[in-house]
């Protein structure tokens, strides 16, 4: 059993990523070729969004919306601990600051009373990160981010294809950031990642930023960096959009199925809470255990893989020492990173392996 398939996907999108990829091999424009126009074009359409700016990673999707705003050093971004590292990082890496504030422990997304908070002078934006696949409050954070003149970047690299009430995550705040690792809700076969934003002049700067700061070949206004997306990147999504909504159904079918079966067998497991108004992709189909590296342990024998998202909250890492948060200083994500567990989660998982994966964790969590 895999924690994520992508053989499969591919074996069954064979014919159409194969064509996309040798119609890119054949025209030669590897940089900047028709695919990028077209992806964009299409992305921007399914998430409801006026513009879509392919770029190089989900971590340059974080890095160029925030130059875009001209975030820069000393300014402050309030953000959630619980996090894949690239959120804060590209936040440092711009010399601004991560003003981290806890979780929801249900929904491990940003609460925005404590965002509300975090407010200063100083502070340029606020940086929701949409969790697991599941949007974060962002009615609250949006209100919050207008009363205080602020932008609201989401970190949607978990989260494409997820809706907060009725509309698509990416299309929910001042820019939205997703990511195409291939392990992504939405993934290509290399890094990948997109801005998103109904901004005009966000969006034209986000366009020149990502080509070196340049509006016409060789004239360079601002600062940016090299941060396109591969044509060969854009062709291999091509070739997947076609199927990707029914990969997002099989994805909530499946969330919901895991989450019945955990229910009705596994006493003492937190399965994920998706609010009413939310529909989640599961990009981690992520639950809380008593006793983590003993189930860890359990699950490895039963041979089914597992992992965790993530074991060391940003305030912890070494790379953060400097903003001199110890233990404690977030008590609901440093709960979260000691308890949380992936399980294999992928749209081609098979009834039959969900209920292998759930029987391992019942003796998993038994012997605990
Ligand atoms: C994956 C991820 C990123 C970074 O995306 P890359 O494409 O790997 O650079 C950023 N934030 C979160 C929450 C992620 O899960």
């Amino acid at each position: 059993m895999q924690f994520i398939d992508l053989k499969t996907q591919y074996q069954q999108l064979k014919p159409a990523i194969d064509e996309r990829i040798q119609r890119v091999l054949d025209h030669g424009q590897y940089i900047m070729g028709p695919e990028i126009a077209e992806l964009e074009e299409r992305l921007a359409a399914y998430v409801g969004s006026r513009h879509c700016i392919s770029v190089a990673s989900g971590t340059d999707a974080l890095l160029i919306a925030m130059m875009a705003l001209g975030i820069k050093a000393g300014d402050e971004i309030i953000t959630t601990p619980f996090t894949f590292i690239a959120t804060g990082e590209m936040i440092a890496l711009l010399g601004a600051i991560p003003v981290f504030v806890d979780i929801d422990p249900r929904t491990y997304n940003l609460v925005p009373e404590l965002v509300e908070g975090a407010i200063t002078s100083r502070t340029r934006a606020i940086m929701p990160v949409s969790l697991y696949g599941q949007c974060a409050e962002f009615d609250a954070i949006n209100a919050i981010g207008a009363r205080h003149g602020v932008a609201v970047i989401e970190d949607a690299a978990q989260s494409f294809g997820a809706t907060y009430k009725g509309r698509r995550s990416c299309a929910l705040s001042t820019i939205g950031c997703s990511s195409f690792f291939p392990s992504k809700p939405l993934g290509c076969y290399g890094d990948g990642g997109a801005c998103f934003t109904d901004d005009d002049e966000l969006a034209k700067l986000m366009r020149e930023i990502r080509v070196h700061g340049q509006d016409r070949r060789y004239h360079h206004p601002v600062i940016g960096t090299n941060g396109r997306l591969d044509t060969l990147q854009a062709a291999v999504l091509l070739g997947k959009l076609d199927t990707f909504a029914d990969e997002v159904a099989a994805r909530e079918r499946l969330g919901a199925r895991y989450s019945a079966l955990i229910g009705e067998r596994c006493a003492g497991v937190i399965a994920p809470y998706i609010e009413p108004h939310n529909t989640s992709v599961y990009a981690q189909y992520t639950v809380q255990v008593d006793d983590r590296d003993a189930v860890l342990e359990a699950m490895r024998e039963h041979g089914v893989p597992t992992a965790v998202h993530y074991p060391v909250p940003l305030h912890r890492q070494p790379a953060f020492a400097g903003l001199g948060l110890g233990a404690g200083a977030f008590p609901v994500a440093e709960a979260a990173a000691d308890r949380v567990m992936s399980l294999p989660m992928h749209p081609f998982l098979t009834d039959a392996d969900q209920i292998l994966v759930v029987d391992a964790l019942v003796a998993a969590t038994r012997k605990a």
